[in-house]
């Protein structure tokens, strides 16, 4: 039987929100971090990271980093019994600088094209599935794949939540990762 997923975005949501994030110093977990993931793989969940990183269509970040970055990510969680079953980045940006990343995509949150690609690799149901983030684009992007969202108020999201796009709603608003991991094993 397909695997329930839950996709989380990186920054804001898994680690702290730190601009474009260049350095391996500048990765910070929040304390809740390794918690959070752990109780989500101990609850069945397929965790993947969905993120978009536009630094590399951008000439911020080479792709060897975002590998370099995921990880180090990996690792720490590792450590604390904690696990990613697979990082999924959107490295294009339409009005990037570098090629080949200079183009519209259809993997861009809030574009579903990352989620789809998740779901396809690790046979998941994506109707039992969460997307977790702090933007209104991670909202969205679990909306077009047809999975439930949480909206984050770490990272961004507090001044996402003050301006909601029209038409597009959360299934639940949460101050943490944390707190949206309470909150899916509730609803799952
Ligand atoms: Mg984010
Ligand atoms: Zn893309």
């Amino acid at each position: 039987m397909s695997r329930h997923a839950v996709f989380l975005d990186r920054d804001g949501t898994l680690v702290e929100e730190a601009g474009y994030l260049d350095r391996l110093e500048r990765l910070v977990f929040f304390p809740y971090t390794v918690d959070a993931v752990r109780v989500l793989n101990h609850a069945g969940f397929a965790v993947v990271v969905i993120t978009n990183q536009a630094g590399v269509a951008r000439g911020i970040v080479e792709e060897a980093f975002v590998g370099e970055a995921h990880r180090h990510i990996s690792e720490r969680l590792e450590a604390g019994g904690a696990r990613i079953d697979a990082f999924y980045y959107c490295p294009h940006y339409k009005s990037g600088t570098v090629e080949p990343y200079v183009r519209d995509c259809d993997c861009r949150k809030p574009e579903a094209g990352l989620l789809r690609r998740a779901q396809a690799d690790l046979d998941l149901d994506l109707a039992r599935s969460f997307m977790v983030g702090d933007r209104w684009h991670d909202v969205g992007a679990g909306c077009a794949a047809g999975t439930r969202t949480v909206l984050l108020r770490s990272g961004v999201g507090r001044r996402e939540e003050a301006a909601p796009p029209p038409g597009l709603a959360p299934d639940a608003v949460a101050d943490t990762l944390i707190d949206a991991a309470a909150w899916i094993l509730q609803h799952a």
